[in-house]
């Protein structure tokens, strides 16, 4: 049974806490559909959207906007200069891109977040859940708050995060963001349940007249394929837009395996996209590239790119199964040389075709998996009580 299935049935039965200080909590009646108090925690790095790169920070986006008009009262936490349609809570002074994953600010940022939410009980204003989508620190403490914390797993379980996720994961409710990715948790009982991430189809032009380039956009690390995307070009001789962001730590990779190959004209390097441009990028392109090799927990350029009714062809790494519907939005291929000769077939894809393949990751579907895991969370809590 997979974790969505077991965290689906069990959800015959609502309740949940709203607990006004630590350590008590008050266990309030069982309601349904009731207006949830939601503290949604998004990363210090980044402004929620983003101006470019910003996975994390798009799924944040989207859900607290679909939750907002589900009718619960949001607060978001989060960089500054972040627009919502929850009430925008800054934390921090600036955001701060350059220091992804340094404790110094994920530990402050969190910190302060914790501060307001207890203020807000203090206020009579309690929070039921604070959705924790900052990185490590909150899960680390979320046994030592009083509102229950539901956090989403973004990255991979993999050598580095396995001992954290085994020594944390029962310290909250947690999310995965794809089934494949929740296969590779450390103890299957960590996984409360898996909501895929959203995309706004609606809001993405469609590409019915392909130009003949290929796509490949993403972080400029070994794993995304940036590399193999360009031998896939060389061996249809179509052309290769590359779009994304040299981390660092990725400068030697770059300068090493993607540097040499450009030349401006067949294999192309813009650099950080964002906006109405991205979309256009993804909407006029022939085929979407993703050729990763590593457990890819979600990948929201494969969304993207079908939202733009562009196929993508990806190795079946990780969540590519699940999200490519071979044969209808893309194709799931071995390796390079398969890529490569499937890149007409691609081609032949209805736009429309693929752009309904991603309204199964609709803003509006992936809310609703969330409200479950919130009330779904207060209830263990419930329970730990009774
Ligand atoms: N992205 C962007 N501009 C860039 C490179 C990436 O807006 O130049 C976005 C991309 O569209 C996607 C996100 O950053 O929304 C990357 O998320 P994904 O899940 O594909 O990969 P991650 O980097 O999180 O592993």
């Amino acid at each position: 049974m997979s974790s969505q299935e077991r965290y689906r049935r069990e959800d015959n039965v609502l309740q949940y806490t709203n607990p006004p200080s630590a350590p008590e909590r008050e266990v309030l009646e069982p309601t349904r559909g009731a207006r949830l108090h939601i503290a949604m925690l998004a990363p210090p790095w980044i402004p929620v959207p983003p101006p470019g790169y910003g996975g994390i920070e798009f799924v944040v986006a989207l859900v607290t906007n679909a939750l907002v008009d589900h009718g619960h009262d949001v607060e978001l936490f989060c960089a500054p200069g972040s627009s919502s349609r929850a009430k925008v809570r800054p934390l921090l002074d600036q955001p701060h891109p350059e220091s992804i994953e340094r404790a110094l600010f994920e530990g402050d940022h969190d910190g302060r977040a914790f501060r307001a939410i207890d203020e807000a009980a203090r206020d009579g204003h309690p929070f039921d859940v604070i959705h924790d989508n900052s990185g490590y620190v909150a899960l680390a403490m979320a046994d030592r708050v009083a509102t229950s914390v539901v956090h989403t797993v973004h990255g991979p379980f993999d050598d580095d995060t396995k001992p954290y996720y085994a020594a944390n994961g029962h310290n909250g409710a947690v999310v995965c963001i794809s089934e494949a990715q929740s296969r590779m948790a450390p103890d299957p009982d960590i996984v409360d349940a898996v909501v895929h991430n959203p995309i706004d189809v609606d809001n993405w032009p469609v590409g019915y007249e392909k130009q003949d380039y290929l796509l490949w956009l993403g972080r400029m690390a070994p794993e995304k394929g940036a590399h193999r995307a360009i031998r896939v070009a060389k061996a249809t001789g179509r052309r290769l837009v590359l779009a994304g962001v040299v981390q660092p730590g990725q400068e030697r990779f770059f300068a090493k395996e993607v540097q040499p190959h450009i030349d401006g004209e067949t294999i192309r390097f813009i650099g950080e996209v964002g906006g109405a441009r991205k979309q256009r990028l993804f909407a006029d392109a022939f085929a979407f590239l993703m050729p990763i090799r590593w457990p890819e927990p979600f990948g929201m350029v494969m969304v993207e790119a079908m939202a733009a009714g562009t196929p993508v062809l990806a190795f079946p790494e990780g969540a590519a199964p699940e999200i490519v519907e071979d044969g209808v939005s893309g194709y799931l291929v071995a390796d390079e040389e398969e890529m490569a000769a499937r890149v007409d077939d691609a081609g032949r894809l209805d736009p429309l075709q693929v752009r309904r393949s991603a309204e199964r990751f609709a803003p509006d579907r992936i809310a609703v998996g969330y409200e479950q895991a919130y009330r779904a969370a207060a209830r263990q809590v419930t329970g730990a009580r009774s």
